[in-house]
């Protein structure tokens, strides 16, 4: 029980669902030098419409420095029990929130790096790359809408000269790695309660990724999603028919809790399976590696709890042998962010570009000290900005054409 004495003067936090009072988050402030003593006064979000929607985050500081991060879509970012924290204590802090996380967390990266002066990876342990390799989600066909309507066949939309065209395109934009749907429909009328595929799908996707190969040769990682859809024995005949042509990964076979289905897909093909996008947090990526259910991780370092959680998944990973190769649907400024703790940990390959098709998506910021415009990935990877903190500042301007009705700048 909490003494009567100390509760006013203790902060203690209430685990979800309620539970006795337990974790004392007061800190003494003796040894804190009056230059790092500040505080978080304010948090407030602008929500942009890309083709998500992107929540960017701002956190002021009594010190006149404001950090920035992302949270996806709109989320509530309230003020609550963060005023008056210093935004110092990364781990205390983010110890004290439930939710929403993540956004804040990158906010006060970059306020640390800005106040010590260093790029957010030096405050991460350092860098073992100058450069962060991006895969680009690339698209073959027409809008996944139109070819789900019951009047067309989708082998129309999705051909093999619609693929292999993209990964052309791709390809000749820089990048050396790139990521294909593949859970593409191929009959105009087909049950999917069931999450089997025919014969004659099955060989549809194949045609799929032979054109790709044929198109781009073997020396780009190429990998392809099957987001969930299917089961295992359709999985593995899949996988198996995919073996010959060398992918990077194949991505998400079956539902991303099922651990022992995603073993049982592994130790039936050569492919390399890779999950991760839909676990939360560093325990959902032990089950999963405990169970031996991956061959490549894809945290996203925001849906799995943020830069800090992310550390400590490719921690696990590395003890299990495991790569990363990182989810992500962001704006640049939680995609920098992403690259900065990609740049921290060893068994690192590619961080996710999701926004091809979105053409401000590099105006959105600058680097710091430059007014450059359009420099965040060049030749497939983003050469690690030097500046304080993350390293960038948001052009408001082009944050103002594309806020989401209702919503206003923030500062
Ligand atoms: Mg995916």
């Amino acid at each position: 029980m909490v003494d009567e004495e100390t509760e006013e003067t203790r902060e203690y936090v209430i685990p979800p669902g309620g539970g006795v009072p337990w974790m004392d988050h007061t800190t003494k402030e003796s040894h804190r030098p009056a230059e790092r003593d500040i505080q978080i006064t304010d948090v407030s979000t602008m929500v942009l419409q890309g083709n998500f929607q992107w929540g960017i985050v701002a956190v002021e500081t009594d010190a006149g420095i404001t950090g920035y991060g992302e949270v996806h879509g709109s989320g509530p970012q309230e003020l609550g029990r963060l005023e008056g924290q210093n935004p110092l204590d990364i781990n205390r802090v983010r110890d004290i929130m439930w939710e929403p996380g993540p956004g804040i967390e990158t906010a006060l990266w970059d306020i640390k790096g800005k106040l010590l002066g260093v790029p957010v990876y030096e405050l991460l342990g350092g860098k073992y790359r100058d450069e962060v390799r991006v895969y680009c989600d690339t698209h073959g066909g027409e809008s996944l809408g139109e070819a789900q309507s019951e009047t067309v066949d989708p082998r129309e939309i999705y051909t093999p000269e619609s693929y292999a065209n993209a990964a052309r395109e791709v390809v000749d934009a820089g990048f050396d790695a790139l990521k294909f749907d593949l859970d593409v429909r191929t009959h105009a009328e087909v049950d999917t309660a069931n999450r089997r595929l025919d014969n004659a799908a099955i060989e549809h996707k194949v045609s799929l990724v032979e054109a790709v190969r044929e198109e781009i040769g073997y020396d780009v990682d190429l990998g392809f999603d099957l987001h969930w859809n299917f089961t295992v024995e359709t999985a593995t005949r899949l996988a198996e028919k995919l073996e010959p042509y060398d992918l990077a990964w194949l991505e998400d076979p079956v539902p991303p809790h099922k651990y022992d289905a995603h073993r049982r897909v592994r130790e039936a093909t050569s492919c390399p399976i890779m999950t991760g996008e839909n676990l939360r947090n560093p325990g959902e990526f032990k089950e999963i590696l405990d169970a031996e259910g991956m061959d490549v991780a894809a945290p996203d370092p925001h849906n799995c709890g943020g830069l800090r959680n992310f550390r400590k998944i490719a921690t696990l990973c590395d003890l299990n042998g495991v790569p990363i190769v990182a989810h992500n649907i962001c704006s640049p400024v939680s995609t920098v962010a992403a690259a900065h703790a990609a740049a921290s940990v060893p068994n690192f390959v590619a961080l996710e570009y999701h926004a091809y098709d979105v053409p401000w998506w590099e105006d959105l910021v600058t680097r710091t000290g430059t007014d450059r415009p359009g420099d965040v990935i060049e030749n497939g990877s983003i050469d690690l900005p030097e500046g304080p903190g993350l390293g960038i500042e948001i052009d408001m301007d082009v944050a103002s054409e594309h806020l989401v009705p209702g919503e206003e700048l923030v500062e």
